[in-house]
Parts: C-alpha cells; structure tokens; sequence
C-alpha cells in the first residue's frame, strides 16, 4: 500500500487518511529524536495507511509513544483500538469525556449507527472496536508531555464537543486542533487566504463556549492549525475572526428556521447556499458542482447537528 501523506516542517506528517474522499479527513505523525506519536487516527479503516507511513518513514512501531486523539467523533478517533493492537509501547491520551467510549464503545457505535445508518458504518467507518483500559490516559487541562525534544501540551476546548482537547505544540507553534479551529479545504484556497467554516456536528455543539474556546485558543499566538479537516494553514487572529462569524451565521439559520416544516432540509439548503456565498466573496471560480461536491460532506452533519442544538435550546 502506498500511504499519502504531506510533509511539513518540524517533523510534523499530514496523513490522508482517505476517508470518503482524498484530501478530507488527515491523521497527523509527529517525530522528534527517534520517538514518534500519531494525533488522531482516522476511522478504523484508516489503520492501514496509518501504519504504511510508519513503513515508508522507516519508523519502528515500537518507537510510536502516543496517539493523542483530539476527541471521540469516529473521523478522528475511530481506529485507535485498532491502531493501537500493532504499537507496543504506546499509550491513548483522551479526555476524560471520551476515555470511558474509548474502552466500551458499544453507546457510540449505537449512537453513530442510529445517525447514519448500518450501510454507512460498516462501508466508510469500517468497525470500532474497544481500546484496552490499561493503554488508556486521561488528558487533563494544561497536561504536558514530552516527545523526544519536544513539549505537547493539552487544553480543554470545549464547544464543537464537550470531549475535545487542542494540542499546542511549542516547537512548531501550531495547534492540532482537530475540529475546534474549523475545517479548510484546500479547494477554496484563493488570494484572500483559506475559506474556514465551523463543524457543527451533533450531538454538543455549543456556540457560545466554542466561541469563547476560539478566544482562548487565540491567547497561545498560534502561527499554524493543524487541521484534521484538512492539513496545516497558517491560523491568524482574521482566521479566528471568520471561524466566529460562520459559528454565528450557521446559528442566525437554525434559528430563523426553528419552526419551519422540514426543518432538516430548509436547514440544509439554506446552509448550502450561506457556503456558496461566503465562497463566491473569498474569490473562489470553482464551477458550483464542484463547490457542491466538496461542501456535500459537512452539510448533512453541519444541519444535523444544528437540529439537536435547536431541541436542546
Ligand atoms: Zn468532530
């Protein structure tokens, strides 16, 4: 198998994972003297390309010290207890709210199943299977940790979801952010710089405390976001900025169309035609079924979780 992966500075890999499409879902490796540590794993089906990266680097399994997992949702975390059956020294760092689904995953697989179906899970999640209890660590607030020569620290960053940490990275000045920093796809990139927009998965969205997780993410200076959705942009207080205004603009939607019949759907619709907007004035001249086809992937979970957010309020 020949993984894809970008290589980026500082030791610092972007894997695709190849999850529904390329360029959509990365796993990134870290190397420093020698050690090594994944964060996130891509779904279960990811584990594969995971491991032919550790081959085509020429890295031991035995020298992979840590997956850190941003949070729980599948695309970032759903092959860990599989990836970890081949990396014998290596230990999960999850927050508390994600440990105990790490160890019995049978609620969240229930919980993704009822979301999107048998067909889907088994086709694109694969399988997720239990992370042994022992090889579990709960990443708290302000935990640091060493790789080679280097410091990880974890911050709480609630807001996308409640069980989701950043990871700073002193040497690279840069976030792993998982979710929490948005999702950019390359596609959008133009001379105004990356179009960002917020996931707003089910079930915890929460805009209020994500916004102010944004604030104090900002506080670190950052210089990059690793992004899992999809690879590394320089992030600035104006990315910052435009992540606020779509966390508001997917909000103003919801809530305009609180009692429309179809929900769902009217929610979906006007989504999609907020993203081709806000892309038509970033400058992007992809043709609209193109746009449509890259947008398609998070529009469906951006409504879904929108609605939950709605019966919760
Ligand atoms: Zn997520």
């Amino acid at each position: 198998m020949n993984p894809i992966y970008h290589q980026l500075d500082f030791g610092i890999t972007c894997i695709d994972t190849e999850h529904m499409r390329k360029d959509f879902v990365a796993a990134y490796l870290i190397e420093d003297e020698g050690r090594a540590a994944f964060v996130d794993t891509g779904c279960y089906l990811s584990v594969p390309t995971l491991l032919a990266t550790l081959d085509a680097k020429n890295i031991k399994r035995e020298n992979v010290d840590y997956i850190l997992l941003t949070h729980i949702h599948l695309d970032h975390a759903g092959g860990a207890g599989e990836l970890i059956k081949y990396l014998p020294n290596a230990t999960v760092y999850v927050h508390e709210y994600g440990a105990a689904h790490l160890i019995d995953p049978s609620k969240l697989r229930a919980g993704v199943i009822g979301v999107y179906g048998e067909l889907f899970f088994k086709q694109f999640l694969g399988d997720l299977i239990p992370t042994p209890e022992d090889k579990v660590v709960i990443a708290k607030d302000g935990d640091v940790i060493t790789l080679g020569n280097r410091t990880l620290k974890f911050i709480d960053t609630p807001g996308h979801a409640r069980h989701h940490v950043c990871i700073w990275d002193e040497k690279s000045q840069g976030l792993f952010s998982g979710d929490t920093l948005g999702v950019s796809y390359r596609e959008f990139d133009t001379d105004q710089g990356e179009l960002i927009f917020p996931p707003t998965t089910p079930v915890q969205f929460d805009p209020e405390v994500w916004k102010d997780t944004i604030r104090h993410l900002m506080s670190f200076k950052p210089k990059y976001a690793y992004l899992t959705h999809f690879n590394r942009i320089e992030f600035t207080s104006q990315s910052a900025d435009m992540l606020i205004q779509h966390i508001d603009g997917f909000v103003e939607i919801a809530k305009t169309l609180e009692n429309q019949n179809n929900r769902h759907k009217a929610i979906k619709q006007k989504l999609l035609a907020y993203l081709l907007e806000i892309a038509t004035k970033h400058g992007v001249i992809l043709d609209e079924t193109q746009q449509i086809k890259l947008f398609k992937g998070d529009l469906e979970i951006c409504a879904q979780g929108l609605g939950v957010w709605l019966d919760r309020n």
